[in-house]
């Protein structure tokens, strides 16, 4: 199937976090510091195909990812976001949610009304990260999930 998150291969520079069931990714173009992705292993589009290994996981999962992309960019608020299907703003038909560490003024700072568009527009027009800046985040959030490991393990 071609399918960027189905292909283990590609993710495997900007994966960070796993477990059975899913991976923490690095955006490659990231909106705000912290941009990450919780992905499923499996190729589905969204929870409603969760399987009940996949349902139990999944709170638990995010959260750790959650705390460690919150860590990365020093930031206490965020965004948690699913679009699910063309008419939502989904692009890759993989489930993939994005963790935005959010802060005042920061680059997604519009009314909310606002928010999709400029969430849409900047997906597309920020700077691909470079292979280096890319392995250098991956090590920070990795020396993050390591050096927090317990209080992760309670999320
Ligand atoms: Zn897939």
């Amino acid at each position: 199937m071609d399918c960027a998150f189905c292909n283990a291969a590609a993710l495997k520079e900007e994966r960070f976090y796993e477990d059975e069931n899913f991976i923490a990714i690095y955006n490659i173009r990231p909106v705000v510091k912290g941009h990450c992705l919780v992905i499923t292993k499996r190729h589905v589009e969204s929870m409603l195909e969760f399987n009940e290994n996949e349902r139990k996981d999944f709170i638990p999962f995010s959260n750790r990812a959650i705390f460690i992309a919150l860590k990365y960019a020093n930031a206490n608020d965020f965004d948690f976001l699913l679009q699910k299907g063309e008419n939502a703003g989904q692009s890759i038909k993989h489930l993939h949610f994005h963790i935005l560490p959010r802060k005042r003024n920061d680059n997604l700072a519009v009314s909310k009304k606002e928010f999709f568009q400029s969430f849409a527009e900047k997906e597309n027009t920020m700077k691909t990260l470079t292979q280096s800046e890319m392995a250098k985040t991956v090590k920070e959030l990795k020396e993050i999930a390591e050096k927090h490991k317990l209080q992760i393990n309670e999320l």
